[in-house]
């Protein structure tokens, strides 16, 4: 099982099996949500995650139509997004998990929204955005 909470503690959930799809994300949107130079995410099967404490506190913010972050309302931490478009799976913002997952993101997308202020200094691949309909 697989640990996760916000900077504040309130709001804390779990997750049963394996993670999949890790990457980092240049996109301008996860760089504002995460105030940082990009997003490390993966996917968790709706049906292995649970909130445990403090799901009241989840607000929920729908970046682009069907794409919906959320968040601690108090602290402000990345917590988890939701797609109308694929009610099978959520995206995992990597950096809430207290547990390490097992598995470290695989590639670089949407490269070409990458900020100007940081290099990407490994060999992961780099993608200048994802196939259309893919969620970040
Ligand atoms: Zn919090
Ligand atoms: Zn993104």
């Amino acid at each position: 099982m697989l640990r996760g909470s916000c900077l504040c503690r309130r709001v804390r959930y779990e997750i049963d099996g394996t993670l999949s799809g890790a990457l980092n994300c240049h996109c301008s949107m996860c760089r504002k949500a995460h105030g940082a130079a990009f997003r490390s995410r993966a996917r968790v099967r709706a049906g292995d995650f649970r909130w445990v404490q403090g799901e009241d506190l989840v607000t929920w913010y729908e970046s682009s139509p069907g794409n919906h972050r959320g968040f601690c309302r108090v602290c402000g931490s990345p917590l988890l997004s939701r797609f109308d478009f694929d009610a099978s799976a959520h995206g995992l913002p990597l950096g809430a998990l207290d547990d390490d997952p097992g598995v470290k993101p695989g590639l670089h997308v949407f490269v070409a929204d990458k900020a100007p202020w940081f290099d990407i200094a490994d060999d992961l691949p780099q993608l200048a955005a994802l196939p259309p309909r893919k969620a970040h």
